[in-house]
């Protein structure tokens, strides 16, 4: 049993003491060239028996409940860094949680063993650039039978960490006949199979980044892989996306908390040490005073409803926390932006600079609003949850 509280404080002395310190070097250069020193903090995380902590204990992790996860998440990230020191970073989490779930043995074996070691990196390729990622029923891409193979087909992007990535998880059509959300499977896709070609590294908010951090443009053509690479049932593509939506949501606001926290101590620093005038402090003026007081709001505001959906998960499951699911997702999603803003605001021209994470996270996190859902999307969701409930009271 995991002592939580003590977990919590030894990861965030860690962070403090090994990673932070370092973040203004690794800022400032390309994800490649620091990664080779990301490598020996991950050894010395899974030394220390800290690795992977989400994942079951029978897998290599500490089984921890999602309302502690929540807590550890948050401390991972107050660093841009943290959740991949710390082999919890999107996307192989999902892909890690997908083969766990639904993986034969041959598929973990292959797959997944490697992955959960940190030997390999994964990718899981479902947006296309010519329909709306908001439906994900309206996909192009298609796997066809042919003989003990599928041959795939098709066009993806913003697949993220594909580039070095062993594996792609591919959402492709397999029935064209069948109801939408019967039409598709995931089928795991060797980055080297024949026929997979990452066309380019998108420019994300600036010059394409390599590696981890990548977003991919990616075709498939007549790319063959065995019928046995199908994860799951044929048809049950959309339910297992589905699936790794739920906890892929909450993962993502547990680690805005904690880049909300890390924002607002960078925001206070400066204050206090930066002087508008001899002797004269900005934490002195009123105006930066309320901006700490909105983005604490934010924060605690936001902290509080991660650690409530989450106790939900724990107690009912992902099914029937949904809404909480999307509640969080647009909520602490524009939290973010608020606090990153303010934050920025208050650090004036440094905080242009990447000498601290504040430009980076204002750069990565404004797809925060986008991915895995937008915030229209997820408010569907609440406003008709309001609707249905207030509907037929007296
Ligand atoms: C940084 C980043 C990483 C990503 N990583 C991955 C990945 O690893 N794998 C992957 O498959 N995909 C990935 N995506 C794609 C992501 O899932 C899609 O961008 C998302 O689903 C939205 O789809 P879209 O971009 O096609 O926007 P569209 O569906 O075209 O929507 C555009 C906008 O229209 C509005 N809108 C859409 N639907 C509605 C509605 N029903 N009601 C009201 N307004 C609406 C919203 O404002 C939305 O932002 C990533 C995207 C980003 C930005």
């Amino acid at each position: 049993m995991v002592d939580i509280g003590k977990f919590v404080n030894d990861i965030e002395n860690f962070l403090r003491e090994r990673v932070y310190p370092r973040e203004p070097v690794w800022l400032a250069k390309p994800f490649v060239e620091i990664e080779h020193e990301l490598f020996s903090l991950r050894r010395e995380v899974k030394a220390r028996g800290w690795w992977a902590p989400y994942l079951p204990i029978a897998s290599g992790g500490s089984g921890l409940a999602l309302l502690d996860y929540a807590r550890v998440s948050e401390v991972l990230g107050t660093t841009p860094y943290g959740h991949y020191v710390f082999h919890c970073q999107a996307p192989d989490v999902g892909n890690i949680e997908v083969l766990l779930s639904h993986g034969t043995d041959e598929q973990r074996a292959t797959f997944l063993e490697p992955l959960v070691k940190g030997l390999t990196r994964s990718c899981f390729a479902m947006t296309e650039p010519e329909h709306a990622g908001s439906n994900p029923t309206w996909l192009s891409t298609e796997a066809v039978r042919e003989g003990d193979s599928y041959v795939l087909n098709g066009h993806k992007w913003f697949t993220t960490g594909a580039d070095g990535a062993a594996f792609a998880i591919v959402m492709a059509v397999t029935d064209p006949a069948a109801a939408p959300h019967l039409r598709a499977s995931q089928i795991l896709v060797p980055t080297d199979a024949e026929g997979f070609e990452r066309v380019r590294n998108l420019p994300v908010m600036g010059a394409p980044e390599a590696g981890w951090p990548s977003h991919s443009e990616v075709r498939l053509t007549n790319c063959r892989v065995p019928l046995g690479n199908r994860i799951g049932d044929e048809g049950a593509g959309f339910r297992i996306a589905q699936e790794r939506l739920g906890p892929g949501r909450i993962h993502h606001c547990m680690r805005w908390v904690g880049i909300m926290q890390r924002a607002i101590e960078l925001t206070a620093k400066r204050a206090h040490y930066r002087e508008t005038a001899p002797g004269e402090k900005l934490a002195d003026k009123q105006a930066i005073v309320h901006l700490l007081a909105d983005s604490q709001a934010d924060y605690l505001s936001s902290r509080l409803l991660v650690l409530d959906a989450a106790t939900q998960i724990d107690k009912s499951g992902m099914h029937a926390a949904r809404e909480a699911i999307s509640l969080i997702k647009f909520v602490v999603a524009q939290a973010l932006g608020r606090v990153l803003d303010r934050a920025i605001q208050v650090h004036g021209a440094l905080g242009m600079l990447d000498e601290t994470p504040l430009a980076y996270w204002y750069r990565h996190e404004r797809a925060a609003r986008i991915y895995d859902g937008a915030d229209e999307v997820h408010k569907n969701v609440v406003g008709k949850a309001v609707l249905r409930s207030a509907v037929g009271r007296p």
